[in-house]
């Protein structure tokens, strides 16, 4: 009979997170303070709408606040700017949330960079990606660290590891590199570019797949024994890698839906009450 991998289980990892976050938000509670996410969505992106109800969702359902601000989809880079500016300034606000993709005209960079540092609860701005690559960072991405919460949580080890990493964008593949590396994995960080792609994953102890493409990672790139987790999420709730084929070869496997999301939605929520947090103790 087949072996079957460990499915590792991100909503019982996200229950875990939200539960020792309860006794934080009563305490802010007792001071007067509620944890405020502001999330902002530019334009009509169907899955971006759906990421950002359920972040605005998940902050109510724990006693948590949350505003969403919703912007037309011919906003321009400085308008963006002004609105990010106010929350900035707005002491009810302790963490700030731009939903990417954002149209083309806006200059995302800019905007990202705009948000107060005390309030880049994802790890977006320049200097929070800078701190989060140096290793001490408040708020990493949240996709990331909850890729890494999930390895912990399940006890998986890192350290002496060889993690292989397809993509690398600025919220999810670089960074996640950068932590892996920090905790002493051995990192190929893999893209569009990359030649013999198959045969690096071939190499992989650890597989974050972190493309885009639903299925892309394919289960003969998979080491037998290999921990595969899937930061992908597609249309009709499929993830990045070929979740049947890649299980025959894997240890430990993410599934898609209730892998890595419901850990990156707790992750946001636990960076907004650490934000809160911070901001009483610097008054
Ligand atoms: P992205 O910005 O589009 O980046 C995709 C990366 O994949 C790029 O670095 C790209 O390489 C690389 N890539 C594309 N085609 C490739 C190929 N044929 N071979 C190797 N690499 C290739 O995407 P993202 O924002 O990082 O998101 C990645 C996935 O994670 C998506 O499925 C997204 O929905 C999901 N996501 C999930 C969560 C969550 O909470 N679970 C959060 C954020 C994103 P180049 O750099 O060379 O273009």
């Amino acid at each position: 009979m087949e072996k079957q991998p460990l499915i590792l289980d991100g909503n019982r990892v996200a229950d875990r997170i939200k539960e020792r976050l309860k006794t934080r938000i009563g305490r802010l509670a007792e001071r007067g303070i509620v944890p405020c996410l502001a999330t902002i969505l530019v334009g009509d992106h169907p899955s971006s709408a759906t990421y950002v109800k359920m972040k605005g969702n998940a902050c109510r359902r724990l006693g948590m606040e949350s505003t969403a601000v919703h912007l037309p989809q011919s906003t321009a880079t400085e308008e963006l700017i002004a609105k990010i500016r106010e929350l900035n300034e707005n002491p009810q606000v302790h963490g700030i949330l731009l939903q990417h993709p954002v149209p083309p005209q806006i200059d995302e960079r800019a905007a990202f960079d705009a948000i107060d540092i005390g309030k880049d609860v994802d790890g977006v701005t320049t200097l929070g990606f800078a701190r989060n690559a140096f290793g001490f960072a408040h708020y990493p991405s949240c996709t990331p660290a909850a890729i890494l919460a999930m390895l912990d949580d399940y006890r998986i080890p890192i350290e002496g590891r060889h993690a292989v990493v397809v993509g690398r964008s600025p919220i999810l593949g670089k960074p996640v590199s950068a932590m892996l590396l920090n905790r002493n994995a051995t990192v190929t960080v893999c893209h569009s570019r990359t030649t013999g792609l198959a045969d690096l994953v071939r190499l992989a102890d650890i597989v974050v797949a972190a493309v885009g493409k639903p299925k892309f990672v394919q289960g003969e790139w998979i080491k037998p024994g290999a921990v595969v987790m899937d930061a992908g999420y597609n249309e009709g709730n499929v993830g990045d890698v070929d979740y049947e084929a890649c299980a025959r070869n894997a240890s430990a496997i993410t599934p898609v839906p209730g892998g890595v999301g419901p850990v990156t939605i707790a992750t946001l929520l636990k960076h907004t009450v650490e934000a809160a947090e911070r901001a009483v103790s610097a008054d």
